[in-house]
């Protein structure tokens, strides 16, 4: 529902979005009158794309008199971190031990709820409260931001994609005239994800379902609405109930790791004939489901079969590392450990800095990155597994330092 995440940032006060620093946004907060006159003008030329979508011209007016651009929105668009936080550091946080027992309470909690929307959408429980715990933790956190404010600024003080923003921002004002919030109870985070289950007003328009049945699609103050948003996103997007995300997997000796490219689907059966089994020694439920193999950190760390559900997941937000702890924490919240291999912690990956280096590196070499931008994604997984294979190395295309280090001597 999101903006596509392939890197793992921050996530402070809530979605996390991909975005590099733009000199009009510098510009505007040099000359802070001119800004607020460009601000003003350029949200009262929003009309249009308001009328549109039926947005009454008292309510746009309304919604829009003395609007000034949110500041912390502004810091927090052109902050993107050097440094990429490594997946079993994000996982440490993302399902600590604290958010598995406040899931597990929650679950006792909520169980009538959880069992009605669960039917009523045909999406597993557990799954939806992982969403939860994920996006807000549980609600206790939905971010000190006002969606209208925040999307206005984003369309109109960003530099970036302003036709995005701009639709999140005359929708905002359309869900508050049909009146299932009032604009100043539109809590958001700063990229305008609102709250329990952190939807942008465009996915609200699509997705946001009622479960109390009060008329009011009320993800903010309404816990059987926010999971039935939930649930009823992950349905539209496919979801296949009473199966998992995906399984633990260990690989044989002398497997072929570039088999593991997160790609190629096959069946569990077929996976199965390559020596791979289930960490738990357990049999498939269903040999036939077709998954891929991933290594999130490389084959010196876990490695996973991945269901259809774990690609469901990441329409929710499009990053491996966010459907892993979605997936995981879901397991833990009905009583499953924490993983049985260990992940590669003395491992460092590659800043920001490094990982362009290593793409101009690799692209001399004739390995194509498919672009030197600085971020970790399938062309340069391929790249990297293909230099591996040439250079004799395990193929399991993660980038480490000390494949830097190797091709910075070569
Ligand atoms: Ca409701």
């Amino acid at each position: 529902m999101r903006e596509s995440l392939s890197i793992l940032t921050d996530r402070v006060g809530g979605r996390a979005l991909t975005m590099t620093a733009v000199a009009t946004v510098a510009l505007a907060l040099s000359t802070p009158t001119a800004s607020a006159d460009a601000f003003s003008q350029c949200v009262a030329g929003k009309w249009s794309a308001a009328q549109r979508i039926g947005v009454t011209r008292a309510n746009f007016d309304a919604a829009t008199r003395n609007l000034r651009p949110d500041p912390t929105t502004l810091k927090l668009v052109n902050n993107q971190s050097e440094f990429v936080k490594p997946i079993w550091e994000y996982l440490d946080s993302a399902v600590s031990d604290k958010r598995v027992s406040d899931g597990r309470r929650k679950y006792r909690e909520y169980q009538s709820t959880l069992q009605s929307v669960s039917q009523r959408f045909k999406v597993d429980p557990q799954v939806i409260l992982a969403i939860w715990g994920m996006e807000t933790s549980y609600g206790s956190y939905m971010g000190d931001h006002n969606a209208v404010r925040a999307a206005a600024t984003l369309a109109c003080s960003s530099g970036r994609r302003e036709d995005f923003w701009t639709q999140q921002f005359v929708t905002a004002i359309k869900i508050a005239q049909d009146g299932h919030i009032s604009i100043n109870d539109m809590e958001s985070s700063w990229g305008a994800a609102m709250g329990h289950t952190q939807f942008i007003p465009t996915s609200w328009q699509a997705y946001a379902a009622d479960h109390d049945g009060d008329g009011k699609r009320d993800i903010w103050n309404s816990i059987p609405d926010a999971f039935a948003s939930t649930a009823n996103y992950l349905a539209k997007h496919g979801w296949n109930y009473g199966e998992t995300w995906g399984y633990e997997v260990v690989v044989p000796r002398n497997f072929n790791h570039s088999l593991a490219d997160g790609r190629k689907k096959r069946s569990l059966a077929d996976w199965e004939r390559y020596g791979i089994k289930r960490v738990n020694g357990r049999s498939w439920p269903r040999p036939s489901d077709q998954a891929y193999l991933y290594y999130p950190a490389g084959a010196n760390g876990p490695a996973f079969l991945m269901l259809h559900n774990f690609d469901v997941i990441k329409r929710y937000n499009n990053a491996d590392a966010y459907a892993l702890g979605v997936g995981h924490l879901s397991d833990r919240i009905i009583g499953g450990g924490d993983f049985s291999q260990k992940w590669p912690r003395d491992e460092r990956p590659l800043s920001r800095t490094q990982v362009r280096e290593m793409q101009s590196l690799l692209t001399r070499r004739g390995f194509s990155t498919g672009g030197v931008d600085g971020q970790v994604g399938p062309m340069t997984r391929d790249a990297i597994r293909k230099y591996q294979q040439s250079a004799g190395s395990v193929p399991d295309g993660f980038a480490s330092t000390r494949l830097l280090n190797e091709l910075q001597r070569r």
